[in-house]
């Protein structure tokens, strides 16, 4: 370390505390120092700094608060490999340290790679009140133990799930709440029944992943993204949702891209049964809500015949996500007392659909995969008597950073959509209540299109 003054006696507190040999090169020492050197803790090299002092060590910390000493140490820690931190000089850090979290053995690093240490010190602030304080001895007892669970369960899945065991129930507790000895009697306890052999029990989850803000995810979706095996995962899952699966789990893609060979429904409901039936923990992520065009109810009746266990957890559905991100209300007591959820996706379907029931008013429409078919059911609202004047809106990757939303009339419905190069995922609301989301929007910057003006969410709000 180079400096000797208070920012380096409290540099030098951790890294003591961290076991390391610390040499202070600087002319004087401040009191705490001072301390230090008398305790035989720290060696002191009372001169100025010179090149050959950063020789035969791992880090240097550079806290002179001298810019000119500062690029001399620098440029020598750099010259000879050795990774150097400037106190508050980015700079001249080959390396940032971060701010910790201490539950030896367990240590939490946030950081922000020196671009704002402030914030990762809020961040470390917040962990610091939901991580127990006796984390640690969480983690000393689980070493203590992992020898002996390795000798008696023999299979890597086996001992993942005593692990999950041991971390989410009694043992955690005990320990949480410092009953050490009940602690050491359940994690026997556990290891003992753990190592009779048994299948591991397979099990489907089929999650709804919601419309793609990750923030729209359930609390249980997480917790099951977070302990499945396997993830089986569609195209319409967002980036942003799949980055919170388990680390290690193994992702298998089923996506369905408009117009690509994919996963037909019969090879995804036998891959699930087979995973299952290996044992595996399948999280089924679904796009919005798994029942809600998923196409979720096949897959739960293969693995009921299949005698499998389950567990189903709804998503917010692309309608409910869209309207809420666009500030459209789908039901308002003056003007929509029902809300229809409807896909139009291929011809025959929309051909299937009851029409003159769809066109009546004083209801919502709230269409699915129907961009194909846009300009058939402009035509056939009209045909049935809904006004060419019904208010629209297309929302375009609702909820995601990329959101569009354009307002317009049923009229105009298809020129509209051609024009504003709309493309899949898109939701179409029909209904007056579309026109109240007009100045209600709040999610986003990208501009949203009213017929042919363009205005900024904000902008429309004033
Ligand atoms: N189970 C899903 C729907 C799957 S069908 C749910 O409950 O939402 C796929 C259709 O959903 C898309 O063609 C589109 O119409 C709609 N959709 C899904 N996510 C969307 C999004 N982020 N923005 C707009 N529409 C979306």
């Amino acid at each position: 370390m180079v400096g000797g003054g208070d920012i380096a006696a409290r540099k030098a507190v951790t890294l003591l505390a961290a076991g390391a040999a610390l040499t202070v090169v600087a002319p004087e020492l401040c009191t705490r120092l001072e301390q230090y050197v008398a305790a035989g803790r720290i060696t002191h090299r009372a001169a100025r700094f010179t090149r050959s002092d950063v020789n035969g060590h791992w880090l240097v910390i550079n806290a002179s608060g001298d810019a000119r000493v500062s690029n001399q140490v620098f440029e020598a820690a750099n010259e000879a490999g050795i990774f150097c931190n400037s106190v508050d000089d980015k700079a001249r850090c080959s390396y940032v340290s971060p701010a910790i979290i201490d539950r030896s053995p367990v240590v939490v690093a946030v950081a922000s790679g020196g671009a704002a240490p402030l914030l990762a010190r809020k961040i470390r602030a917040e962990l610091e009140t939901i991580l127990p304080s006796r984390l640690g001895q969480l983690a000393t007892l689980a070493d203590e133990w992992r020898d002996r669970a390795k000798r008696r369960i023999k299979d890597l899945l086996g001992r993942r799930r005593f692990w999950e065991q041991v971390f989410e129930g009694s043992v955690s507790d005990d320990v949480l709440a410092g009953r050490m000895q009940s602690a050491r009697r359940n994690i026997a306890n556990l290891l003992e029944h753990s190592a009779r052999p048994r299948n591991p029990q397979g099990e489907a989850w089929l999650v709804g992943a919601g419309p793609g803000d990750p923030g729209l995810l359930t609390m249980r979706a997480l917790q099951l993204m977070q302990a499945a095996d396997v993830v089986v995962h569609d195209r319409l899952v967002s980036d942003g949702v799949l980055a919170l699966a388990r680390r290690d789990a193994e992702m298998i893609s089923v996506g369905k891209t408009p117009g690509c060979k994919s996963a037909t429904q019969q090879e995804i409901n036998e891959l699930l049964v087979k995973l299952v039936r290996d044992g595996k923990r399948v999280c089924r992520l679904k796009g919005g809500d798994p029942f809600i065009f998923g196409r979720g109810g096949e897959e739960v009746e293969a693995l009921a015949n299949a005698g499998l266990r389950y567990q189903i957890v709804p998503g917010i559905t692309a309608a409910a996500g869209c309207a809420a991100y666009a500030g459209i209300p789908l039901t308002h007591r003056d003007v929509a007392q029902s809300v229809v959820l409807l896909t139009a996706h291929g011809k025959d379907s929309v051909d299937r659909l009851d029409w003159p029931s769809l066109a009546r008013d004083k209801q919502t429409l709230a269409l699915y995969m129907a961009v194909r078919r846009f300009p058939d059911i402009r035509s056939k609202l009209i045909e049935y008597g809904r006004s060419p004047d019904t208010p629209i809106a297309i929302i375009e990757n609702g909820t995601s950073d990329d959101q569009r939303v354009i307002h317009g009339y049923l009229d105009d419905l298809t020129g509209l959509a051609d024009q504003h190069g709309i493309v899949a995922p898109a939701l179409l609301i029909v209904g007056e209540v579309a026109e109240m989301g007009v100045g209600r929007g709040w999610f986003g910057s990208r501009p949203v299109k009213i017929g042919n003006e363009t205005r900024t969410p904000v902008a429309a709000i004033q």
